[in-house]
Parts: structure tokens; C-alpha cells; sequence
């Protein structure tokens, strides 16, 4: 039985992990702080450049899957490995001046400092080292990458663990709420953190308040977010979007309900003509904002009306002449309780 289930079951106290029973963290009322490795105990390389500090809280928690292999190996030493690699990837290939997020958690649970001087100044509470994890979130948003590829299957209980634990002292440091644990693809179009870990984001943010000794308004509820749309997927979402792509003037998008390969054309079109970071052909957080804002500035276009009666059917409910955000977003079966409305400081 999957955690999932026990949770739409109303089942609290006892989730079990791949057969390990955890509690469900209701007692504890302060965060336990990690036995967090520094960047001198994985053997990390200096930074090319003094780490950027802002002094100011992070607001939020952003959870990343490093897209690696699910490796067996839980040791000290391979968690270490996985650091150095990470950094120097991120330094010699991505050109940055220091490893991008600001922990990296390994299968086994070993829970390391990613960008020099984030233990530190966690610890401190009050000011924050700049990340590259998710442009725009890098300063406002602590990122931790989870070892592995969670697409289809849930992390290990000891990432589980450490994962939660880690949340947790950071909400604590830094006074975030756990609401406000969401994933990459909630602001860019990526898959990150992979479907099933995403989907156990609802899950940690309870555990997390669990942990803190407090409850989360609306514990359980869904976070205020845009679908991940790719090729293959079907349903009224993918109509939707193709009326919409359709409405922001690409007409390449025929509106079959089919993620086909005129649509995957028709989002890159898109991607490139707004700017988007990457041009990959998934429709995620990043460009979704874009399409709905474009498409309530021409809600009176016959596409946008006809996206409009394709999602009422699918979700009835009442709809503004002109939807705003919110709206799209609970049309689209991705609304809940907004996000904090904060990002990184213009540079
Ligand atoms: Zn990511």
C-alpha cells in the first residue's frame, strides 16, 4: 500500500516508506537538525567566486531529482562522489562558480552542503547564500536535490527521512511555512523532481508541519500550481492548451486533445517566441503562466471561449468573463492554496 493511499484513506500517525514504518512526526515539536556534510568533508573543490549573501530569509523550498541512476550504493563514500560530481559539472560544464543547489541528499540519506556557506548561514537564520537551481527562485528559494530519478518510482526511506528532516530545520531556521515546499516544475517547464516525487509533495509538507509541531492551513491540500503537459498525454488539459496556443496566435496547434507532434511544435513556438529558458516542448510552470495570462487578455477570442467550455465540462463551476490566474488554474485541476507571490530580487 502506498503512502498515497493510506493518505486518501484518512489514515494518520503511520505512513510506511518501501516497508519501513515512520512516524508520521506528530510529537516532536522542535526541528532536529541533519548531520549535515560540509563541503570540506565531501572533499569539494573552492568556489571560482566568493559565494553571493543576501541578507534576508528564504521564503520557500524548492525540491529538485538529480536525474541520476537509483543507485544501491547507501555509503558515505558514494554520497561524497555523487557531491564532487554534481560540482563539477556545474562548474566546468554550466559555467558556474560553485555547485547549483544548496543541499544534495543521496540514497542512503547523507545529507551534504551543496553551494559553500549554506550550512552556516542556515544555521544562522537570518541570510542566505544565492543558489543556481531555478532562475528567479535562486535567492528566495533553498534548493535540494534528491539523488535519483523519481518518474516512477518513490524515493528510498532513508532520502525520505533525511528529506523531511532537512524541510523541517529549514523551516524552522528560516520560519518558512512547510506550504511553501513545492517542486521545479511548479515555476519552470521541466519534469523535476519526477512524477512521483512531485506527487509526494503534498504528503512532505504535511510531514513536515508534522515535525514542526504545527498543522498546515488546509493540511493535505493541493498547492495552487499549472499541469506538466507532454507529448502523449491526452484529456481535456491538453485540448485546452491547444485552443489556448491557438488563441496566443499559433495556429500549428490543432485542437485534437492529442499531446501529438504539432503541438509539441506548436509549445515550442511558444517557448521561443516568449523567452523561455529552455525550449524543450513541455508545457510546465514556467510557460503556463504566460499562455493563461495571454489568454485572459483575449478572453473574447472564439479559442479562448472554447477552452474555456472544454474545462467547464471537465470542472464545472462558475467562470469570469475575463479568468484570471486562479481561475485558469482551478479549470486546469491545479488550483489550492496560492504561493507565497515572491521571487528573486531584480539584478
Ligand atoms: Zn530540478
Amino acid at each position: 500500500m502506498s503512502r498515497r493511499t493510506l493518505l486518501a484513506g484518512g489514515v494518520t500517525g503511520l505512513f510506511t516508506v518501501g516497508g519501513m514504518a515512520l512516524g508520521a512526526g506528530t510529537a516532536r515539536a522542535t526541528a532536529e537538525r541533519p548531520p549535515f556534510a560540509g563541503c570540506a568533508e565531501w572533499g569539494a573543490r573552492p568556489p571560482a567566486a566568493p559565494p553571493t549573501v543576501h541578507r534576508r530569509r528564504a521564503v520557500r523550498i524548492l525540491v529538485h531529482h538529480t536525474a541520476t541512476p537509483n543507485t544501491a550504493d547507501h555509503s558515505p563514500e558514494a554520497a561524497a562522489g555523487l557531491a564532487r560530481s554534481i560540482q563539477a559539472f556545474h562548474m566546468d560544464r554550466r559555467g558556474w562558480t560553485d555547485t547549483g543547489q544548496h543541499f544534495t541528499i543521496s540514497r542512503g540519506g547523507w545529507v551534504m552542503e551543496g553551494r559553500h556557506r549554506s550550512v552556516e548561514l542556515l544555521d544562522g537564520g537570518t541570510s542566505v547564500v544565492e543558489g543556481s537551481h531555478c532562475t528567479g527562485q535562486n535567492v528566495v528559494a533553498i534548493g535540494i536535490e534528491n539523488e535519483g530519478t523519481y518518474t516512477d518510482t518513490d524515493p528510498p526511506p532513508l532520502l525520505w527521512e533525511r528529506l523531511r528532516q532537512t524541510c523541517a530545520y529549514i523551516c524552522a531556521r528560516y520560519r518558512i511555512n512547510p506550504i511553501e515546499i513545492v517542486g521545479h516544475r511548479d515555476f519552470k517547464n521541466t519534469a523535476c523532481p519526477g512524477d512521483r516525487l512531485y506527487g509526494l509533495l503534498p504528503i512532505l509538507r504535511d510531514e513536515v508541519a508534522g515535525l514542526l509541531g504545527r498543522r498546515v492551513e488546509g493540511a493535505h491540500a493541493a498547492r495552487a500550481t499549472w499541469p506538466l503537459l507532454r507529448g502523449g498525454d491526452t484529456g481535456p488539459e491538453v485540448l485546452a492548451a491547444q485552443h489556448l496556443l491557438r488563441a496566443a496566435g499559433i495556429a500549428e496547434a490543432a485542437p485534437t486533445g492529442v499531446f501529438d507532434p504539432a503541438t509539441d511544435r506548436a509549445v515550442r513556438a511558444f517557448q521561443t517566441g516568449t523567452g523561455a529558458e529552455e525550449v524543450n516542448g513541455l508545457l510546465g510552470g514556467e510557460s503556463w503562466p504566460v499562455l493563461a495570462t495571454t489568454a485572459t487578455r483575449r478572453a473574447g477570442d472564439p479559442d479562448v471561449r472554447a477552452a474555456v467550455r472544454v474545462l467547464v465540462e471537465a470542472r464545472p463551476g462558475p467562470v469570469p468573463a475575463q479568468p484570471d490566474l486562479p481561475t485558469w488554474q482551478r479549470l486546469l485541476g491545479t488550483g489550492g492554496a496560492p504561493m507565497a507571490p515572491v521571487a528573486d530580487p531584480p539584478r
